[in-house]
């Protein structure tokens, strides 16, 4: 392992202004991805502004929902009252992801910035469009069975390994992040972008930026969410596919459905055209199969990841099924 400078901040002003020091410079919160990626070569710092510190790790109910600081951990969030009462799908999207250990450390903020698991990404000996810009993509044509079916470019067919993600994009989630230039805030199906000729760029914060906390607006979906995650071992594996399904019902007609799929895209994939086709519909199965048919337009998969292309809708279908009872 490379030397790297340590510095630990303990306000936003002053990690930013840490951080815009250096231009190899990383956050550290949890570490739980950084620490591997700094291990394998893939990140090289020259210095790490720890964050731990800052005062980002409070849950709060807000006067629209919720506010989850970007430094509350994943295994605090999922169990904390007010998500499991008003989110039931981020808190069993939260537990279905890693494991217990990993989710004490692992943060929301963190959660969000972790990388593919794309085992050529992680391996320097291969080419990777992702780690090193312009040396190809060793997935396209090699081993991709976790790969990309949608939004994937010639230059990368990674996916997005968070579960936490799937469900705050699919609940409509807005990240308020602060930099040099002030705050903003960024709609979370905005935050993670598609791959295009840059898969090096994961996410559309600028540079020097510091997410601060997460909301989410309330909502009438508590009674009828449901996470999915299929997987190759019952737990610490990343989603093959994975289903969030969020519905406003009243009897057995569906008012309002969020749906968004993981392990399929660049980013949280959101299935826009699946939830206005199921707005106004009875829950029944025949529905369910023909928005997740909506759902799998454009699909493309690259060999070994073929079947992804009848998981997808299944897991979809599944999902709506235990959702909706
Ligand atoms: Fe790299 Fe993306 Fe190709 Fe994986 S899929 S090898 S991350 S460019």
């Amino acid at each position: 392992m490379n030397q790297f400078e340590y510095q630990r901040v303990l306000t936003p002003k002053s990690a930013i202004a840490a951080i815009n020091k250096n231009s190899n410079t990383y956050f550290l919160a949890g570490g739980t991805n950084l620490i591997d990626l700094i291990k394998s070569g893939v990140t090289i710092p020259d210095r790490l502004v720890d964050i731990n510190n800052l005062p980002l790790s409070t849950i709060e109910q807000t006067a629209t929902g919720i506010r989850i600081g970007a430094l509350a951990h994943n295994s605090d969030v999922s169990e904390h009252p007010l998500v499991v009462k008003n989110f039931p799908l981020l808190s069993l999207a939260l537990k279905a992801g890693a494991s217990p250990q990993l989710r004490n450390m692992a943060t929301t903020g963190g959660n969000m910035m972790q990388r593919t698991r794309c085992h050529y990404f992680y391996d320097t000996a291969m080419p990777c469009n992702k780690r090193a810009p312009g040396t190809g993509c060793g997935a396209i044509g090699g081993y991709n069975r976790m790969h990309a079916i949608f939004g994937a470019s010639e230059k990368c067919i990674a996916v997005h390994p968070s579960d936490m993600c799937i469900a705050l994009v699919a609940l409509d989630a807005t990240v308020n992040v602060v930099g040099a230039k002030g705050e903003r805030k960024i709609a979370f199906a905005d935050f993670h972008r598609l791959p295009g000729d840059n898969p090096e760029k994961d996410n559309t914060l600028q540079k020097g930026e510091l997410i601060m906390s997460v909301d989410i607006p309330s909502n009438n979906f508590a009674a009828h969410s449901y996470y999915l995650k299929v997987r190759d071992r019952a737990s610490y594996a990343f989603a093959l596919v994975s289903a969030g399904v969020a519905l406003n019902m009243k009897g057995n007609t569906i008012q309002e459905a969020r749906l968004a799929m993981g392990g399929v895209a660049h980013k949280p994939w959101r299935l826009t055209a699946a939830e206005a086709f199921l707005k106004g519909k009875s829950a029944t199965e025949d529905n369910f199969k023909q928005a997740a048919d909506l759902a799998m337009k454009n699909a493309k998969a690259y060999g070994e990841n073929d079947f992804k292309l009848t998981l997808a809708p299944n897991t979809v279908v599944e999902a709506l099924k235990i959702a909706s009872k």
